[in-house]
């Protein structure tokens, strides 16, 4: 882990670290998820379609986790539909949270699991979109499909868009699987845990902070 002053760079998660997920928006993005199915074709009626969603977001972190690993639906089909039909009027912004990220002066960079066109309207609808060119973001099809969990493609990619070395840079992200595999590749990792503070802190977890203005006012950016 590099001291504080080190960090050069910052890799952000987007969606539940920029703002929280709220219960209404967490339940929008499981009818994002039913939507989704049944635009390819599932066989099931919408209110059990709903049902599986809502499960597989509490068990897995992920509406569309069950239908991909039980009923064998292709993701790729899916990332787009999933998230054309998301909500982005349901955010909820931060209060603070731009004007904070506005006063960093080092290169940053989002890396979603999200597709680009939610990204930025999910940005644009927290007031942040100015502060990423289309460069800066990173989101699933731009790094091959891979996710955050399921690969180190989106880090590397991140790493040559920041044109720095791992120990150099931030990961900052609301899942412990995501900053599992970033301190992997050597990342400097914080967990953003909106309130629900780990007891024990694994070890992958350099740092965790309630939210992104407590950890840009933790390093003094
Ligand atoms: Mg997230």
């Amino acid at each position: 882990m590099q001291s504080e002053q080190n960090i050069k760079g910052i890799i952000w998660d987007l969606d539940n670290t920029f703002y929280r997920f709220t219960p209404e928006f967490r339940l929008s993005c499981n009818h994002a998820a039913a939507q989704a199915v049944l635009d390819l074709g599932f066989g099931k009626p919408y209110e059990e379609c709903l049902d599986i969603a809502i499960q597989s977001s509490k068990n897995h972190h992920f509406s569309l986790y069950t239908f991909i690993k039980k009923y064998g639906l292709d993701y790729n089909r899916l990332h787009f539909l999933f998230h054309q039909h998301m909500r982005p009027d349901l955010i909820d912004p931060i209060d603070g949270v731009v004007d904070k990220v506005k006063s960093i002066k080092m290169p940053q960079v989002v890396l979603t699991n999200g597709s680009r066109d939610w990204a930025l309207k999910a940005l644009k609808q927290i007031g942040a979109h100015e502060l990423f060119s289309n460069k800066q973001i990173l989101a699933l099809e731009d790094v091959n499909m891979t996710s955050k969990s399921g690969g180190f493609y989106g880090y590397e990619k991140a790493l040559n868009t920041l044109k720095m070395r791992p120990d150099d840079v931030i990961f900052i992200d609301d899942l412990d699987r995501n900053l599992e595999k970033a301190k992997k590749i050597g990342l400097n990792t914080a967990y953003v845990h909106h309130g629900i503070e780990l007891k024990q802190k694994p070890s992958f977890m350099d740092y965790q902070f309630h939210n992104p203005i407590d950890l840009i006012d933790y390093f003094g950016w």
